[in-house]
């Protein structure tokens, strides 16, 4: 494969922006090689700068539910634009956006829109703990909720002891209250609200989990989170930036029938473009400002482009249901390639999925939570990953990302992309 000019521009990059990346995982850094710098993007595939042609599964880490460029969010996208690109005032498109949102996520009866997934954890945190009075606030290992300071913390040594930063610039005081506890035990929640009893202002998850491979969490581990929270006067966040309107019109929250306090949105929300959203109940949400005294703002909040694309996404989404169970056909045909040749072979790798995510784990044992999957063998992993790319088919160039179907996905590329994981898998093992 011929990637001369990705390479000339990867160079080039690096001298004026770090790491020649807006967003460290594109730099190939845990698989190693040149990152490919992308001409344009139609459907499921994704054309390069020297002329190749992939079948893509990253869907812009998400976003892309319908696969790249659909003509009908781009056509929303440039109609809007015949208006102007920001106003710094209230839109119409606004209240359809909102409207759209709460009414399939029924849990969402107010909505504030912003324009990252980052943005969106930051404000939810920071509603949840004036509407609450509280300050800390329980995390995951494993869970990724963007990149504010005070996610940014790993557990310490110790069940109990307090989080430490796992970035420079994030300060002790960031950490202070941040509180850890492993994804999939509720005994780690109950211990840390045992001792911090009265502190505890939230707890925020991804129900299902995408940034650690991808995890399931359990019916009844969220049941008993739901009510520990609820008994404990403690806002429950779900973060389905990455899983809202991915796994089901009404997200993970309509998989598992639970209520959260809160939730986040991101990816799919803005249909290819810079969005995000947090909502909820309308007492706590009622908390925000101008209304209630929590502070949030955005020059380009609910912008009208953004708004423009979302919306189309969202009501192509409301009008065709149907949509997640072509999703859930695909993706399980793709699961049953993949398990077909995993057998073939003789290994009985990890595979996790929840509709249209999916991740391998190059370890045999089952993968529930940050140290199962820390188990998978990401040196294999880049192996795999570069013998997949040579074969046309681009997927994370990290272990712990999801792989995401869209509707634009062909049984002809599933096809191709089942023989290239075949062909991968002997090759390196
Ligand atoms: C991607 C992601 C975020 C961060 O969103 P950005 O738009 O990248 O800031 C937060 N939470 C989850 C679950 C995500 O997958």
């Amino acid at each position: 494969m011929e990637i001369s000019k990705s390479k000339v521009l990867f160079e080039e990059a690096g001298k004026y922006i770090p790491g020649g990346v807006n967003s460290p995982v594109r730099a190939f850094k845990s698989v190693g090689g040149t990152p490919l710098f992308i001409e344009k993007g139609e459907g499921s595939k994704l054309f390069d700068v020297d002329g190749n042609e992939y079948i893509d599964y990253i869907g812009s880490w998400g976003p892309h539910l319908f696969g790249h460029n659909p003509e009908f969010i781009k056509n929303a996208i440039l109609q809007s634009l015949e208006n102007g690109t920001s106003f710094g005032a209230p839109t119409e498109l606004e209240i359809k956006m909102a409207e759209i949102i709460t009414g399939l996520v029924p849990s969402v009866e107010m909505v504030r829109m912003v324009n990252s997934g980052t943005e969106a954890t930051m404000s939810a945190i920071r509603t949840a703990r004036g509407f609450t009075g509280k300050n800390k606030f329980i995390k995951f290992e494993g869970c990724y909720h963007g990149h504010a300071d005070y996610f940014l913390i790993k557990a310490g040594s110790g069940a109990l002891t307090l989080g430490v930063p796992t970035s420079p610039g994030v300060t002790k005081g960031n950490a202070a209250d941040t509180l850890i506890a492993q994804y999939n035990k509720i005994e780690s929640v109950e211990n840390l609200i045992a001792k911090y009893k009265g502190e505890i202002a939230a707890i925020i998850i991804e129900p299902v989990a995408g940034n650690m491979g991808v995890i399931k969490a359990g019916d009844q581990f969220l049941q008993r989170l739901r009510k520990l929270c609820t008994d404990e006067n403690i806002v429950l966040i779900f973060d389905e930036v990455m899983s809202g309107f991915r796994v089901a019109a009404g997200g993970a929250q309509e998989i598992f029938n639970i209520n959260p306090d809160l939730t986040t949105f991101g990816k799919i929300i803005g249909g290819g473009l810079p969005v995000g959203a947090f909502g909820g109940k309308r007492e706590i949400m009622e908390s925000v400002a101008p209304v209630g005294p929590v502070y949030q703002a955005g020059t380009l909040s609910g912008n009208p482009l953004a708004m423009a694309a979302g919306y189309a996404a969202l009501s192509y989404i409301k009008e065709n249901p149907d949509i997640y169970d072509e999703l859930e056909e695909k993706s399980k045909y793709l699961e049953a390639g993949f398990k077909h040749n995993l057998e073939k072979i003789g290994k009985s790798f990890a595979f996790n999925r929840v509709g249209s995510m999916m991740a391998m784990f190059f370890t045999e044992e089952p993968v529930t939570d940050f140290n199962s999957a820390m188990k998978s063998d990401t040196q294999i992993y880049a192996k795999y990953f570069h013998k997949m790319l040579d074969s046309g088919i681009y997927i994370a160039p990290a272990q712990f990302e999801a792989m995401f179907v869209s509707t634009a996905h062909s049984t002809v590329e599933l096809d191709k992309t089942i023989e290239a994981h075949y062909n991968a898998l002997i090759n390196i093992l």
